[in-house]
């Protein structure tokens, strides 16, 4: 998965950047996460489906040819671990982008917007001028696979110094550097755990091994496993049943 920012103050053409870039790429998947600071209404107050969401920490709301998935408030990095597309596309969160050392586009007006840029901006769009060949070569040489601040050095630098030497050009530097972008991607509680190539080689290996072995599998291109450490199935153990008032209730019937 590699993903890349785009930024700018209002009104400099963010969201049609995105939408123009989506037009143009096919043949991969490709994922968008906005920020945005208005309060957004995803369902109407009292609808089933609202009732439901308020109360639940994951809602599916399906309508047959929509499927919209409701979770929680989420930080960009537990937005990130959370899914896997080939390229993401990432409008907002400037903070996170600068911590997590993601690439971006910086938009900007005349000079609004140009306080933002920093040497983790790929290329600068002025006035909304450029060539949308140009704007995808860059997102396919210099969007990263999200190091999370790892700093596990064996590119030879830290993710902050990595990205910023990739992004000038230095040494040569490509995104396939990192460790990242061959490691197996593991997840203990929601925590990605970064794997060396070594290591990441043997778990790959041995799974492949195990899961060619098993009847139907044929030639799969992405395999996935994932376990609880110990059964957490028995929900007795775990449930806490609330007392809830009875005006509350009632109001909760139908
Ligand atoms: S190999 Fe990747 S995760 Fe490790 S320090 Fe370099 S950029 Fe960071």
């Amino acid at each position: 998965m590699r993903v890349i920012g785009v930024i700018g103050k209002k009104d400099t053409g963010k969201t049609s950047i995105i939408c123009d870039i989506l037009k143009h790429v096919s043949g991969i998947s490709v994922a968008t996460i906005k920020k945005t600071h208005h309060s957004v209404e995803i369902d109407t107050p009292n609808t089933d489906s609202y009732r439901m969401k308020e109360n639940s920490n994951l809602s599916v709301l399906s309508t047959g040819t929509k499927t919209g998935f409701y979770y929680d408030g989420m930080s960009l990095y537990e937005i990130l671990s959370k899914i896997d597309y080939d390229l993401v596309i990432i409008e907002g969160f400037k903070e996170e982008l600068i911590k997590y050392n993601i690439p971006k586009i910086l938009m900007v007006e005349g000079k609004r917007g140009l306080d933002l840029l920093d040497n983790q901006v790929i290329m600068t769009i002025e006035d909304f001028k450029y060539d949308i060949k140009e704007v995808i070569s860059e997102i396919t040489d210099k969007a990263v696979v999200p190091t999370y601040n790892f700093n596990c050095g064996h590119c030879g630098y830290n993710c902050k110094q990595f990205v910023e030497k990739m992004i000038k050009g230095e040494n040569n530097l490509k995104w396939d550097r990192c460790v990242m972008s061959y490691s197996i991607k593991i997840t203990a509680d929601d925590k990605i755990i970064p794997a060396n190539p070594f290591v990441s080689d043997i778990i790959k290996n041995t799974i492949k091994g195990l899961i060619f072995s098993l009847k139907s599998v044929e030639n799969p291109q992405k395999i996935t496993i994932s376990f609880d450490d110990e059964s957490n199935n028995d929900l007795s153990n775990k449930i806490v049943v609330k007392t809830i008032e009875n005006e509350k209730l009632n109001s909760k019937k139908n």
